[in-house]
């Protein structure tokens, strides 16, 4: 089975707002094409290879040849881009955003495009918001990124978040995923309360049903099991998988959810807390994370830290000035602003965040995939679409190469998707999404910011495009109304 392969299938049909397969062959140099992308070194994605002076051919929307520039015959009547200088790569994928309430699509979808974002993973939200914005993003001409919609968080009762859903039981998680699947979710979102029953149960009938679940470790499962269990990806570095590559970590959360159990004597909560603080900031131990990278590598667990998140809870002085600050609607930077935290309590989650990202590095050498995304919500100092070239550098500060970390946002979410046949690689038969860039990405991460172009859909996004766009994108965040945080707890 592989639902996200045919979920793949369905986007690249005309129903997702494309203009649907190639219809010319994809064999001889030079066939009918509308844009041609001349002179442009291919960067390939697989093997970290350079292909100077290539033609690249799309035809409708669809990468229709490549081969070396003197060999290309351009059709006539094709939109010819001399790319001599620049670099290709394949469009990029932030696989952990939040865009489905409060209309933030409005301004994130042609940031993200702006930004060379051609695809994202949407996370979650309120059922019915999800609903909306699919059937929004489904209609011609939308302007929306290729999107693989969650479900809302499957969480335990009360769900975490307003928008969450709540599932007490192992009856209640069947019919979730019943419901869930009817309504044409692309996969399942799991959630950190999640009884342990409900969650072994969401496992089984997901199976059942040939849908994917993917998510946060629940406090009620190991990290192991959730990926003995065929949880496809683990999102951030939080909550129960750091903990449990911190020696005692796991004990030490038990402890600590119990003593803020309803009944438990009040002053038992700080201690406890303190010790879990504690053993987490003294670091992940290699010895305790390597038997679960292993377990994670053999399952094909996927692994997305979301270090811009951990970034932003801590944000360094010059992000609070971000010129980017602007596509972000004024009530919610007004609450990013008021929220940065100060004082020793800080300063030693600060430290501790340090030491989680250290794990990111450790993940990758142990051979866990790992998928670049954002969490780009209204998490504090999180950038749409910019965003995702922020989480590359932050991958290369935790230890990956740029090759590994452009990996981590093209063919690694193809993989993910079980697409690596039709997107992730620049090559002919692929989807026509691309970023042109004007720096080499290999030899300084930073260069994925230095764009030329985006090719959205075999659709060419130039400078004038992407000003245009980013110009939308302003003026949508300036009229965004910006409800309170949902959190319920
Ligand atoms: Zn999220």
């Amino acid at each position: 089975m592989k639902p996200f392969a045919a979920l793949l299938a369905l986007c690249l049909a005309a129903a997702c707002g494309g203009r649907g397969p190639a219809s010319a062959p994809a064999s001889a140099p030079g066939p009918a094409a509308d844009l041609a992308l001349t002179h442009v070194t291919i960067v390939d994605v697989e093997s970290g290879a350079l292909r100077p002076g290539q033609t690249v051919l799309v035809r409708g929307g669809r990468i229709a040849w490549t081969g070396p520039a003197a060999e290309a015959r351009l059709p006539a009547g094709a939109r010819v881009v001399d790319a001599a200088g620049r670099y290709a790569i394949p469009g990029l994928w932030d696989m952990h955003v939040h865009t489905s309430r409060e209309g933030r699509a409005l301004h994130f979808w042609p940031q993200f495009l702006a930004h060379g974002v051609t695809g994202v993973r949407e996370m979650g939200s309120y059922l019915d918001s999800l609903q909306y914005w699919r059937a929004r993003a489904r209609q011609p001409g939308s302007g929306a990124p290729r999107i693989v919609f969650s479900s809302p968080m499957l969480d335990g009762e009360p769900p975490s978040w307003r928008h969450g859903y709540g599932v007490a039981d192992s009856a209640a998680a069947r019919a979730a995923v019943d419901t869930m699947a009817a309504l044409g979710f692309d996969f399942l979102k799991v959630y950190f309360r999640l009884p342990r029953d409900a969650y072994f149960a969401i496992a089984r009938r997901a199976r059942e049903r040939g849908i994917p679940f993917a998510g946060h470790v629940p406090a009620s499962v190991t990290v192991v099991e959730a990926s003995d269990a065929g949880q496809r990806s683990i999102e951030h570095l939080d909550d129960s998988f750091y903990i449990a590559c911190v020696p005692e970590g796991g004990a030490l959360l038990q402890r600590f959810l119990a003593a803020r159990a309803p009944g438990a004597p009040a002053d038992s909560v700080q201690p406890a807390l303190d010790r879990l603080l504690g053993a987490m900031l003294a670091g992940p131990a290699p010895a305790q994370c390597a038997p679960i990278f292993a377990r994670m590598a053999a399952n094909g667990t996927w692994f997305t830290p979301t270090l811009a998140v951990h970034r932003g809870l801590h944000p360094p002085d010059e992000l609070a000035a971000d010129p980017r600050l602007r596509f972000v609607p004024p009530g919610l930077a007004a609450r990013w602003a008021a929220g940065r935290r100060t004082g020793e309590n800080a300063e030693r989650d600060r430290r501790i965040g340090e030491q989680m990202t250290r794990m990111v590095g450790m993940a990758q050498s142990a051979g866990v995939g790992i998928l670049a995304g954002t969490d780009a919500s209204d998490e504090a100092y999180v950038f749409a679409g910019s965003g995702l070239h922020d989480e590359l550098a932050l991958l290369v500060d935790a230890g990956l190469t740029p090759l590994q970390a452009l990996q981590a946002a093209t063919l690694n979410p193809a993989r993910y998707l079980q697409a690596a046949d039709t997107m992730g690689t620049v090559a002919a038969g692929r989807v026509a999404d691309l970023v042109l860039l004007d720096a080499n990405p290999l030899d300084d991460i930073r260069n994925t910011q230095r764009i030329f172009a985006v090719v959205h859909r075999g659709r060419l996004i130039d400078a004038a495009e992407r000003e245009r766009l980013l110009r939308i994108a302003q003026e949508e965040a300036a009229r965004a109304a910006i409800a309170p945080p949902a959190r319920q707890d």
